[in-house]
């Protein structure tokens, strides 16, 4: 039997539904939440992921501001921005759309987020309560990962979940959330040997690789519920990590690629953004 397909589209609809709501509430206190966004460069796919966001908190009634720099904006610029927003009342949470051009230090522009403001989760602080349980902001695809898990009612306490890939954006964040749920967690990477033979062992498999359908039907234990983070172009197509119509004949569920994590991701930035907000006037 063909595999049940887990709508990102669908889930991410209903909390923003939710959503909306907590934007109501939050406005009729006389707070707006505020997004402060700092895109530097002429990347295309960065531009594109920015627009969607602007629309995203256009359609909430969010207050969002883009700083869009030049890409060879300078690190002291770039951080000057950051603190500009760090000290901004009305910006609750602060995005800087990465990658950065090369001369700019990732991990120093990241620092100087406002922890209570890093609404991606990147910052070391967040990063750190994650690992110890402690409230934080998860980043988004992860965060959205479990949203779609749960969505398809799945108990994860006790079942093997496999997380291929180990960046510190998905795959490290999703494996921790995954064992926070009580699943027991195996993270593969490049150098992980015989790859198909441990997939093969996953209750639940998130692709979060980056190479398109890597993943194959043979990979994956009949009646697994496969999660597949990746976006590849591939010509005019975009696919997963997953090869989605053998993997779709052996899985119970799956996502699809476009309409599974993706549209989760900004859903999920909204919902930190809101959260930032909230707290201001617990
Ligand atoms: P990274 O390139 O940072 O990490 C890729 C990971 O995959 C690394 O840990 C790497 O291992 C591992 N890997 C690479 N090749 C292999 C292989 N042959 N076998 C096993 N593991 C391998 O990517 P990201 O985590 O940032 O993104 C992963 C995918 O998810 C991409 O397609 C990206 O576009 C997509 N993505 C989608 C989002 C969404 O909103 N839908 C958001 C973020 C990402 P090693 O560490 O050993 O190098």
């Amino acid at each position: 039997m063909p595999a049940t397909i887990i709508s990102g589209k669908e889930v991410a609809a209903r909390i923003r539904k939710e959503l909306a709501g907590k934007v109501e509430h939050l406005r009729a206190r006389g707070v707006v939440p505020g997004l402060g966004v700092i895109l530097v460069g002429d990347d295309p796919a960065s531009h594109s992921y920015v627009r969607s966001k602007e629309k995203a908190c256009r359609e909430l009634g969010l207050h969002s501001v883009v700083r869009r720099m030049p890409a060879d904006a300078s690190q002291a610029a770039v951080l000057a921005e950051v603190e500009g927003f760090n000290r901004d009342d009305a910006i609750h949470g602060i995005l800087v759309q990465l990658p950065l051009p090369d001369h700019i230090d990732e991990r120093e522009v990241i620092r100087a987020i406002h922890p209570h403001k890093d609404v991606d989760g990147f910052h070391p602080v967040n990063v750190g309560n994650l690992h110890i349980g402690e409230r934080c902001f998860v980043p988004c695809t992860p965060a959205g990962v479990i949203e779609l898990l749960d969505h398809a009612g799945v108990e994860l306490k006790g079942l093997h979940a496999v997380v291929v890939g180990r960046s510190n954006i998905v795959g490290k964040p999703v494996s921790m959330l995954l064992l926070a749920r009580h699943a027991t967690v195996t993270i593969c990477h490049s150098r992980t040997r015989d790859l198909p033979s441990v997939t093969r062992t996953a209750d639940v498999l998130v692709a979060a690789v980056g190479k398109p359908e890597m993943v194959r039907g043979d990979w994956v234990k009949p009646g697994a519920v496969v999660i597949d983070v990746g976006v590849n172009r591939v010509g005019d197509r975009l696919v997963g990590d997953v090869d989605f119509a053998a993997v779709s004949e052996v899985a119970a569920a799956i996502t699809p690629v476009p309409g599974g994590v993706g549209p989760m991701t900004i859903t999920m930035l909204i919902k930190n953004a809101i959260e930032a907000a909230e707290r201001t006037v617990e």
